[in-house]
């Protein structure tokens, strides 16, 4: 039925339509593209978007939910799942497009919950059909481009027919990868997107000059507002963490005037950080983590033990700078070199207000 309508809105209105569907599956509309103007407001929308063809000649489906207002506004972007081992975005997202009533809201909110769906089918971090590189990383593609690898095919197809078109800002939700755990924590670059990540009220703010390729950073650089939050454990559905960001997710629609109600502030306990300095283990053994995640840290206290196979101490791992305690390893078998924390601290230098 939704392809039918999607049809009939497509012939009865050509110059609008730059949603492309092609067929649909078990009554989901397939699309090649989507241009959520083409939508009826007032509507929750399911697709599959067709991001590529996988290397057994089978369609590469990613789920799309748009949830459109009644009423004009922002259209804002919510993506998780671009590394197939960080899921607790996408059960975030499935509770937004349970919970949001499109007749109480303005403008448009387009989830899509599972970026990456054959890393996800492997808990991996990577884009596994791709061998051509050792560790090929979806969030370091963008814009990718049509016609060329498979990944950038892939993210070709992302970028330009489904996130670009569609987003006056966006959210990029992650965890930290298997082996290690974060805090709720969200990078920012400018002040703009500072201002959008209090509002989502995660334990710290990392403002950074981000990296070439992800989601977040050239959303930002090309004039979309983005973030990164990052949202704990990996390979989880953790309810707290889960629970804190749609809160948070919700607050930051209540600031764009996408949703009725007061706007909460920044939690006051929010730690704002603009540099980052790991603790590694300069011998390998058994690591044990002397201070719980999110401890605030002096310069040289120690942080951890690693221990050699009969339990006798090897080392002593001690802050590197004083801050807070962002990241810990969670897999106690640490290799010569491997970070065991990772702190954030300010660091007063001026260059460094956006991120060092
Ligand atoms: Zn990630």
């Amino acid at each position: 039925m939704r392809a039918l309508m999607l049809a009939a809105l497509i012939a009865a209105s050509p110059a609008l339509a730059a949603t492309e569907s092609a067929g649909s599956l078990d009554g989901v509309t397939i699309i090649d593209r989507l241009d959520v103007a083409d939508l009826a407001a007032g509507s929750s929308q399911r697709f599959w978007f067709r991001a590529g063809t996988s290397p057994v000649g089978q369609p590469w489906l990613v789920p799309v939910v748009v949830v459109k207002g009644a009423a004009p506004g922002p259209r804002l972007v919510l993506t998780a799942g671009i590394h197939g081992d960080e899921l607790n975005g996408i059960a975030v997202l499935h509770r937004l497009a349970a919970g949001i009533d499109p007749a109480r809201m303005s403008g448009t909110l387009t989830l899509v919950p599972g970026l990456n769906p054959p890393g996800l089918l492997q808990s991996t971090r990577q884009w596994t059909p791709d061998w051509s590189r050792s560790a090929p990383n979806l969030n370091r593609e963008m814009p990718g481009r049509e016609g060329g690898s498979a990944i950038a095919e892939f993210a070709g197809r992302l970028w330009s027919r489904l996130i670009r078109p569609n987003a006056d800002s966006a959210v990029d939700l992650h965890t930290q990868s298997r082996g290690t755990a974060y805090m709720m924590y969200a990078f920012a670059s400018t002040p703009r997107t500072r201002r959008m990540a209090e509002l989502v009220a995660p334990d710290i703010i990392k403002m950074d000059k981000g990296d070439k390729g992800t989601v977040e950073n050239t959303l930002t650089d090309d004039g979309v507002p983005a973030i990164t939050l990052e949202l704990g454990r990996p390979e989880m559905f953790d309810e707290v963490m889960i629970g804190r960001a749609e809160a948070g997710l919700t607050n930051l629609m209540r600031e764009l005037k996408m949703l009725p109600g007061k706007v909460n502030p920044a939690p006051a306990s929010l730690f704002v950080a603009n540099d980052i300095i790991p603790a590694r283990a300069s011998k390998a053994g058994w690591a044990r983590l002397l201070l719980p995640l999110g401890s605030t840290v002096k310069k040289d206290q120690p942080i951890a033990e690693v221990r050699d196979a009969f339990g006798a101490v090897l080392e002593t791992v001690t802050a590197p700078v004083a801050g807070r305690i962002n990241m810990i390893t969670t897999d106690p078998r640490v290799s010569q070199g491997d970070t065991i924390v990772r702190i954030v601290w300010w660091s007063p230098d001026p260059a460094c207000q956006n991120g060092c």
